[in-house]
């Protein structure tokens, strides 16, 4: 028999950083297209695992030295090499000992979220936007049985990990652990093995000190307006996101926060999202340019520079986080973080 213990020492072995479990019913209240159990009525558990961004992958983009650590390593090596092959390893414990178990990276290029709502449960950031790949509906897909939710079902991995026990969601709307605060990335696994859950994490981290909204490029996160939703029975609350905003500023379409937006037509470039409009910056949708420029600054660096301040994270560092921000070697004042 597999237990917790041993589901949660070999997902570690495979190279997961931490690991939580959740029983299903937690997810219980979601609207179908947004629910697991959508996808594996029969599972009994959730094992979700969470992969560490490194620290010192930042360095470059905090200094405006270097991208391609972050983006490569940080983002696309974690998502598209290193969860897959932990899952591939992982999901193999499982199936040995019998139990029908499915690998999920935090990757849904299919997924169904334009039937929603776009403001469910705080959602409506996607991957996919139907009309760039010609269709222009509006619905991405159509269920094959009118009691099932058209595919592919999308179901947020940090709301999987707040199920889990893995901390908690903070005002910016990222999750944020005790061991890295927003500086990680999740997968899961659905299983039909009962595994034992791990305890809803009480909270503490975010204080709600604003310097997400305040330093967010984008000017994404609301001050005011939140977003409140319950899920395992417990009431969560976060800061109301601009999507556009958001998707453009973290893909470098804030001039002043990209040094590789050099002139207007490098600006007008950088604007282009694939799936919103931004009402600043007056562009329409094309393709993804696919570049995480904007990235960890602003409210990602702004809360690991918060947390790590205020000593609640597990994962300690000999020196402070950031070292040298931009513009510090002139008396420019108007870097990002004036
Ligand atoms: S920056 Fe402050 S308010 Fe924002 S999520 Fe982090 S702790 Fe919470």
């Amino acid at each position: 028999m597999v237990t917790s213990a041993d589901v949660k020492a070999f997902a570690k072995e495979c190279g997961a950083d931490i690991c939580g479990i959740a029983s299903m019913d937690r997810f219980e209240g979601l609207p179908k297209g947004m629910d697991p159990r959508s996808i594996c009525p029969d599972a009994k558990s959730m094992v979700v695992m969470g992969f560490r961004i490194f620290r010192g992958a930042l360095r470059g983009m905090e200094e405006g030295t270097f991208f391609t650590s972050y983006n490569l390593m940080g983002v696309a090596g974690t998502r598209w090499v290193f969860q897959p092959v932990t899952l591939w390893r992982f999901t193999k414990l499982l199936e040995d000992a019998g139990h029908e178990s499915m690998p999920i990276p935090d990757n849904f290029p299919w997924c169904n979220i334009d039937d929603l709502d776009p403001d469910e449960l705080g959602q409506g950031f996607i991957d996919v936007n139907p009309s760039v790949y010609g269709k222009t509906d509006g619905n991405w897909s159509r269920p094959v049985d009118p009691e099932r939710p058209a595919p592919d079902v999308f179901f947020q991995l940090r709301l999987a990990a707040y199920c889990a026990g893995l901390g908690e969601i903070g005002y910016s709307g990222m999750f944020l652990t005790p061991e890295y605060g927003p500086r990680q990335m999740f997968a899961a696994v659905l299983t039909d093995a009962e595994l034992e859950p791990d305890p809803i994490y009480e909270g503490g981290l975010c204080d709600k000190c604003m310097a997400c909204v305040s330093e967010c490029p984008g000017k994404a996160i609301s001050e005011h307006e939140t977003v409140k939703v319950e899920i395992a029975g417990h009431k969560l609350e976060w800061g109301k996101l601009d999507f556009a905003e958001c998707s453009v500023a973290y893909h470098g379409g804030v001039p002043e926060h990209n040094p590789f937006s050099v002139n207007e037509k490098d600006a007008e470039g950088f604007a282009k999202q694939p799936y919103t409009e931004s009402k600043k910056y007056k562009m329409g949708p094309i393709l993804w340019n696919g570049r995480t420029l904007g990235g960890m600054r602003g409210c990602q660096m702004a809360c690991i520079r918060h947390l790590e301040e205020q000593g609640k994270l597990s994962n300690k560092f000999k020196e402070p986080f950031p070292k040298r921000d931009w513009y510090e070697s002139t008396s420019d004042t108007t870097g990002p973080n004036a």
